[in-house]
Formats: C-alpha cells, sequence, structure tokens
C-alpha cells in the first residue's frame, strides 16, 4: 500500500495491555512508517485506568477514553463513577462500554447499571461513547436513546447488528468501527455494511493486541495491521488508499470532536 499523505487513525487500540505495552515504542515506530498516525485507547476495568492515562501521556497522538468494559461492570460503585469523572478532564470520550450477552457474569442488570450510568455521565461531560455491544443490540440502542446519547454520539466498536441496527445507530451520531472481522474468509454481515453504508459514518479500529486481520488472523494484532483493514475497506469501497486515510481520519475526528 502506498503512504497515504492523511494518516490512518485507529479509533480502538488496547496499547496498555500486554504483550503491546512492552515493546510499544517499537510497535508505534512501525504503524507510523506504513502511515498509522493516531490512536484511541479505551479503558476495560477501573483498575486499569492509571496504565492507560499513563500511557496515553507518553504518546504524543494517543487519546485516552477511560471507562467500564461490561465485564468489569461489577466494580462500578460511588468510588469508580466519582474516579471516571475526574478523569474525564483529560479524556476524549468514554468508553468501552456497553452491554455484552455472551458473559455468564456481570449479571444484564449489573451490566446495565454500569452502562446506563456511564452513558449518563458521557452526555453530562459531552464526551462521546465508544460502546462494546454484543447479543445485546435492541437494549443498547434502547438505553443510548432512552438516554439522550445523541447529544454525545460516539463509535459503535466492532459492529455487529443488522443493517437497520447500523441505520438506528447513525442516527443517534454513533460511527460505525471497522476491525479486523472485515478482513476474514467468509464474513458477509460487515463488508456489506461497509460497501452500503454513507462513507461520513465508516471509522477504523484495530482492537489490538486481539481480532488480528487476516493473514495474521489468531495472532496477535499489532498496530501496523491497522493497514490491511484499512485496504480491505478502499477495496470495498473502491477507495484509493489516500482516499480511505482521509475519508476515515476526517469521520473519527469529527464523531470524537477533535
Ligand atoms: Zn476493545
Amino acid at each position: 500500500m502506498e503512504t497515504a499523505r492523511e494518516a490512518f487513525f485507529d479509533t480502538h487500540a488496547h496499547l496498555d495491555f500486554p504483550p503491546l505495552r512492552e515493546h510499544l515504542e517499537e510497535e508505534l515506530a512501525q504503524a507510523r512508517a506504513v502511515g498509522v498516525g493516531a490512536w484511541v485507547v479505551p479503558g476495560v476495568s477501573s483498575k486499569g485506568w492509571p496504565v492507560l492515562m499513563a500511557t496515553v501521556a507518553e504518546i504524543p497522538a494517543a487519546l485516552a477514553a477511560p471507562g467500564m468494559h461490561p465485564l468489569a461492570a461489577g466494580e462500578w460503585n460511588e468510588q469508580t463513577a466519582a474516579a471516571l469523572a475526574l478523569l474525564l478532564d483529560d479524556a476524549v470520550a468514554v468508553g468501552e462500554v456497553g452491554l455484552d450477552g455472551n458473559l455468564s457474569s456481570p449479571s444484564p442488570a449489573a451490566q446495565e447499571q454500569a452502562f446506563r450510568a456511564q452513558v449518563r455521565l458521557a452526555v453530562a461531560a459531552r464526551r462521546p461513547l465508544l460502546i462494546h455491544c454484543r447479543k445485546a443490540m435492541g437494549r443498547t440502542l434502547e438505553i443510548l436513546r432512552a438516554e439522550g446519547a445523541r447529544r454525545v454520539g460516539g463509535i459503535f466498536h466492532a459492529f455487529s447488528g443488522s443493517p437497520e441496527s447500523a441505520r438506528e445507530a447513525l442516527r443517534m451520531n454513533f460511527a460505525i468501527g471497522l476491525g479486523g472481522a472485515l478482513t476474514f474468509t467468509g464474513a458477509r454481515r460487515g463488508p456489506e455494511l461497509a460497501r452500503s453504508l454513507p462513507a461520513e459514518w465508516l471509522v477504523l479500529e484495530s482492537d489490538v493486541p486481539d481480532l488480528a486481520p487476516e493473514p495474521f488472523r489468531g495472532q496477535i494484532n499489532r498496530p501496523a495491521y491497522l493497514t490491511l483493514i484499512a485496504a480491505r475497506l478502499a477495496d470495498l469501497r473502491g477507495w484509493s488508499p489516500a482516499e480511505t486515510a482521509a475519508i476515515t481520519t476526517a469521520n473519527a475526528r469529527r464523531v470524537l470532536g477533535l
């Protein structure tokens, strides 16, 4: 792939996770060399927030999106809520938050409580949301609607819903995050959405160190591999690499309010 003038924007990269954190400078130098130039680092557990914020502070083009993933929803309480509210001064978004129907624990009720509270916090602090949603699309959209999330919008990370759900997300100012799954052999729904949704709502995401694109599927995902996802999107839309970078980066900056 030729080097694009506009750098690619990775809207979902766990740069604070092992094994990336140990060789982060080298990984990011390799990513920059192939045209990846900015990263949003989402939170997972409240215990990880200090490392997340410290990691982002070390990298010029990295932005923090602290929050509580549904798998850590059991940590939500007055103290963690107050700690998160304080972190938002140095954060671009609240993430990754939502509902995960694949988890047997925390309970759906505990997940909903943490999710709803974080949506409220994001709306009050005027920060967009990074949404994690698996097998709970109807309920996720319902909570976003009820809490007025349209006012802040954000990104649906690793979107796996129907075209109807995607359009509903767009109407609430949420972009669709396209990741490694777009490149998987036999993938149908993702490529179809990437081809048919309005261009201004598509953003790129690596989800490093997970979800490596082809031909590295199943291996540790690396920041430089974002360009493989970009190449697939370029192919699906008939865009040049430069257009793909310009469009998706402009989208990411707009939905993140940069
Ligand atoms: Zn993630």
